[in-house]
């Protein structure tokens, strides 16, 4: 059975729109049939349209797109809503849609507060209604396969995670004129933090993903490279976690020439593993003693969790959009009672609003470290 999908933000020519839509149907499990894209009110209802939704659900706004799905009969009522707009109206636009009865995936960060991101935790929890937050790394099979390795023991204890996420594309400085990077900084609409809760948090959602570990204390250094922004565009973080592991995490937004810019490395008392976004298909395991073994994506070996998530045989390229399908195929099996859990969820995401408030503390604190 196909879901019934609808989506709000990610208009033509937006980052991360596209990538969702191409994930959702990978896969055929879902069918986009409504949405409202667009800050822009027009160009919203046309690119619906353009995608191929019926004028009726082409929507110029998300509260008309909220009044209207509501009073539809539960035979077209949509199974998933996808929200990939900015981060400053994610509160409300998945409180609004979880209390409607409605099952969302929300895009990082949950929230701005910790306070919404709690009350969303509970509006969740009371209606029984799935809310996702789309930390979509998670759903690459080698990042599967390094948590199955450290969950059943192959690391021993683990006692560092040493990440990073630096990239090099806002450091020309062109906020004025650049759509994509002028909300980023801009307390307004970003918060009270531009690079960790955009990137940072990814590289501290995928320590405890993989650790499954929950970090407790955050210690963090914020500066402004390009000096005339009001919010930090390179950070350093230490982390403290729940099981005794410790964490360093450095993020950036002016590493110059860096392109994506995510790895991670998580050292065990039995050896170590390293993993990296722009090479996605290869987990690289070093067994304390014994010499690095590249373990690759679709392989024979892999633990079954990992194995399900390859899509395409071994040594064939896979990458970002099978990692998003995979979250949407856990929605998808979640939404019809088929399976529990298997994406990241809304306590995830409230964890790293979290993260990002201690962060955002330690730095007024000159580093001291704050408790999440
Ligand atoms: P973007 O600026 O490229 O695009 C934002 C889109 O949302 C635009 O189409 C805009 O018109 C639309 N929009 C803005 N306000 C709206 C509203 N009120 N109603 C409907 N549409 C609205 O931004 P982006 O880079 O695509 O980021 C969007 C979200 O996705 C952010 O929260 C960001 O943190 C997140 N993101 C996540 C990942 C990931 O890997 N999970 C990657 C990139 C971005």
């Amino acid at each position: 059975m196909t879901l019934r999908w609808g989506m709000i933000g990610g208009g033509h020519g937006s980052q991360i729109g596209e990538p969702h839509r191409i994930a959702a149907r990978i896969d055929g499990l879902f069918s986009l049939t409504a949405g409202a894209f667009d800050i822009d009110a027009q160009k919203g209802r046309q690119f619906a349209q353009e995608l191929g939704i019926a004028p009726t659900r082409s929507y110029g706004d998300w509260k008309e797109m909220l009044a209207a799905e509501k009073a539809l009969p539960s035979d077209q009522r949509l199974d998933l809503i996808t929200i990939a707009t900015p981060n400053s109206t994610h509160y409300e636009i998945t409180k609004a849609f979880l209390e409607a009865g409605f099952n969302v995936l929300c895009e990082k960060p949950l929230t701005m507060e910790i306070a919404e991101a709690e009350e969303l935790c509970r509006i969740a929890a009371k209606s029984g209604k799935i809310c996702g937050v789309n930390f979509g790394y998670s759903g690459y099979p080698m990042t599967i396969q390094a948590r199955e390795m450290i969950k059943h023991g192959d690391l021993g204890d683990i006692r560092v995670v040493v990440a990073e996420f630096a990239h090099g594309f806002h450091a020309i400085g062109d906020d004025a004129t650049n759509p994509r990077a002028r909300w980023r900084y801009d307390p307004a609409q970003a918060g009270i933090s531009a690079i960790v809760a955009d990137c940072g948090i990814h590289a501290m959602h995928m320590a405890e993903f993989m650790t499954g570990q929950r970090i407790t204390d955050i210690a963090a250094h914020f500066d402004r490279g390009v000096a005339t922004r009001q919010l930090e565009d390179d950070a350093i973080l230490a982390l403290r976690f729940d099981g005794k592991a410790v964490g360093r995490v450095w993020t950036s937004a002016i590493a110059t020439g860096s392109m994506h810019g995510f790895n991670i490395r998580v050292f065990g008392s039995k050896g170590g593993l390293r993993w990296s976004q722009e090479f996605p298909n290869q987990l690289f395991w070093s067994p304390i003693n014994q010499p690095t073994q590249t373990l690759e994506r679709s392989a024979s070996y892999l633990y079954p969790a990992a194995a399900e998530g390859g899509r395409v045989a071994v040594g064939h390229a896979e990458g970002m959009l099978i990692a998003f399908a995979n979250i949407y195929r856990a929605l998808s099996r979640n939404i019809k009672g088929e399976a529990k859990g298997g994406f990241p969820t809304v306590e995830d995401g409230a964890n790293m609003v979290r993260a990002v408030h201690a962060a955002v503390k330690s730095d007024q604190a000159e580093g001291a470290w704050k408790a999440l």
